[in-house]
């Protein structure tokens, strides 16, 4: 049922997204809004005593009316809420709010976005089956593969998915899921979705994307072609920097009913609060990533125009290597990027033991400005060959964008730029 999205080019020109270009279609039963009026007021779960905001149903447990009500909830027959594992109305309305976000069938909150990666994994793969992914794919999506799935006769290819070619050959008989990540973490590298797909799709291969860099507001891959999404909602979807949380959207019924199952038995499920603050940062998150984003795209010129530069990715760059792609793909070109300083790794950290008002520290999609090291912080784990394959040099340095006045960005790297001899 999805339309692609044709004509309707992402337009970087003008980075504030407006709601031309950016079409919700909806799955399931509520009238077609736009994005942002979806993001404040969800898909219309209403509250019994009225509360504007979806309460926190903080209980693990839920009384049933009676004897057979209790029995039809567990045959699938009502869809009273049981036991907060298997669904709660807070993590619901959050579930849904998403997938229509996503133009999915549905979604399946997770505790974290490595639960819903792993969840995932164990709805596609099992003994002798085969994963093809991308070598600079989130260094834990690679690290739980290599070092708990393989013991268990998982088998894995990691390519360059932004090379075709590379794809098509790394393709076996046991290939049984593609797992993509674009633009890829922390090369910023940028995949062919629908291509992929199609060379997936000849083989019967489903394709998950990992959609955190982009959020919907950025990219839809179910309409791209891919059949599952997965997000880690610790990123731009919360923004706040103030909880750890995944989900899951699949395009299908089928795809929804083969893997929520994985997420109850597994205990990946979310908790109340969890889904409650992530439900809050949400409702921003339209206006949050044109601020960011109008940021990035200054404090990407800047450091582009910077002696000390060496070399810079940002998909808002004509630099960038995929940048006609990523035009095509994204409605625009998001807050992260990488650089490299001339001196490499020293003159990296450097910068890094500089900044004043840019955080160092790990994750992405927050309101401040973080910076942070891959090679010896979130891909550390990853071995040298690795690492190399996958273009996480030593001497590359990761931005995360955040709200702040861009000015005050702009100073406080000019002003630790100015530190390295
Ligand atoms: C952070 C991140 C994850 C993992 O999410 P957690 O919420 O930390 O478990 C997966 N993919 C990408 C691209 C990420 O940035």
């Amino acid at each position: 049922m999805h339309v692609a999205r044709g004509n309707e080019a992402p337009q970087y020109t003008s980075i504030r997204i407006t709601e031309k270009t950016i079409k919700l279609k909806y799955h399931m039963n509520h009238k077609p809004t736009g994005f942002n009026s979806t993001l404040v007021h969800g898909t219309g779960q209403k509250d019994p005593l009225g509360s504007v905001i979806t309460p926190i149903y903080q209980t693990s447990t839920f009384a049933f009316k009676n004897a057979d009500h209790g029995a039809a909830c567990f045959a699938g027959e009502s869809d009273g809420y049981i036991y907060t594992r298997i669904g709660n109305p807070t993590i619901r309305d959050l579930e849904k709010t998403i997938a229509a976000l996503e133009h999915g069938f549905d979604g399946i909150g997770c505790s974290s976005g490595m639960g819903a990666v792993t969840t995932v994994y164990m709805a596609y793969l099992g003994a002798g089956k085969h994963i093809l992914s991308h070598n600079a794919v989130y260094g834990p999506a690679r690290g739980v593969i290599e070092g708990a799935f393989s013991k268990f006769g998982v088998e894995s290819t990691y390519v360059d998915t932004t090379d075709l070619e590379q794809v098509e050959a790394a393709i076996r008989p046991n290939t049984a899921l593609i797992y993509l990540e674009t633009p890829a973490n922390p090369t910023i590298g940028i995949s062919d979705i629908p291509a992929i797909c199609k060379i997936a799709h000849k083989h019967n291969i489903p394709v998950c994307v990992d959609n955190t860099f982009c959020s919907p507001y950025l990219q839809n891959p179910l309409d791209l072609g891919a059949d599952i999404v997965v997000h880690s909602l610790t990123k731009f979807l919360n923004g706040h920097a103030d909880i750890v949380g995944g989900i899951i959207v699949t395009k299908t019924e089928a795809d929804y009913k083969k893997v929520r199952p994985l997420m109850v038995t597994m205990g990946c499920n979310m908790d109340p609060h969890q889904a409650f603050l992530t439900r809050r940062g949400l409702k921003t998150m339209g206006i949050r990533i044109d601020r960011a984003q109008e940021n990035a795209v200054k404090v990407a010129e800047f450091l582009e125009s910077h002696p000390k530069i060496d070399w810079i990715v940002y998909p808002g760059l004509k630099s960038h290597p995929q940048y006609e792609l990523g035009r095509r793909l994204m409605r625009g070109p998001g807050a992260m990027m990488s650089f490299g300083l001339k001196g490499g790794l020293e003159s990296g950290k450097k910068l890094m033991d500089s900044v004043q008002l840019c955080v160092l520290a790990v994750s992405l999609g927050g309101i401040e400005t973080l910076i942070q090291h891959p090679a010896s912080m979130t891909h550390s784990k990853l071995s040298a060959s690795a690492k190399k394959e996958g273009g996480i040099s030593d001497e590359l340095v990761r931005l995360s964008i955040g709200i702040e006045e861009v000015a005050d960005i702009i100073a406080d790297l000019d002003q630790a730029l100015a530190q390295i001899n």
